[in-house]
């Protein structure tokens, strides 16, 4: 794995041959892996982009992949079914998250912007998603940029994963280009404006537990600019 201080978040690509693949749980096609990323607070109140039924995470991971179908992740941003995201949750633990801990430590060494450090991790991707995959979110968000493209086919688990203060606080060291911390590096949830959340047909079993997932569409928009910048 490679993470890199992009400037705004720790952005992680990896070096495999053949690169992890997504499919099922209602999306359309294969989507194959291009980065991972985090966004996080300043403090522990805050943090996510999504919020589940009102609650804010101190963390938010996303796991970006584009349509194999399109090629390239610069035709797939084009597209309405281009890219998948998985959003995971992230809460704080009394423990260090282990599949975390080689990219909290690397981050030491790059807290200066576009700086990257190399991370031997050898535990499948799988490793940064909650135990509970069945249970998630879904919609379609849109891009904020003037055409507005509807790209993102957005999954948000509803299960946490956890990290602990010390390895937050790796990530609250990082700085942005001018020097200054990355913190509060998220968007605020926005208006549904009619957009439909759907949840999974596994936590549709009992809809007393079915909660608001709370948007966040215009952070859409930075992803794509950042992901075209890779
Ligand atoms: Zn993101």
């Amino acid at each position: 794995m490679r993470i890199k201080n992009n400037g705004h978040s720790a952005q992680v690509e990896i070096d495999a041959s053949v690169a992890p693949r997504v499919t099922g749980g209602g999306l359309k096609g294969e989507y194959i892996f291009a980065q991972f990323h985090f966004h996080w607070g300043s403090d522990s109140s805050l943090g996510s982009e999504h919020t589940i039924d009102g609650v804010r995470y101190p963390m938010e991971l996303h796991m970006v992949h584009y349509k194999g179908s399109y090629g390239t992740l610069g035709e797939a941003v084009k597209r309405r079914d281009g890219l998948a995201v998985l959003g995971v949750m992230i809460e704080v633990s009394s423990n260090d998250n282990p599949a975390l801990a080689p990219l909290a430590t690397a981050l030491l060494n790059i807290t200066d912007a576009e700086n990257f450090a190399d991370v031997s991790f050898k535990h499948p991707l799988k490793a940064f998603l909650p135990r509970n995959v069945e249970r998630f979110y879904r919609y379609e968000g849109s891009l904020t940029t003037p055409t507005c493209n509807e790209v993102v086919t957005w999954t948000v688990f509803d299960e946490a994963i956890a990290i602990s203060e010390r390895q937050l606080n790796n990530f609250r060291a990082l700085k942005d280009p001018h020097g200054g911390m990355i913190v509060n590096n998220f968007r605020p949830p926005q208006p549904l404006n009619n957009r439909k959340v759907y949840v999974s047909a596994d936590s549709s079993a009992d809809s007393s537990t079915v909660k608001r997932v709370g948007l966040s569409l215009s952070i859409v928009t930075s992803m794509a600019v950042l992901m075209m910048n890779m």
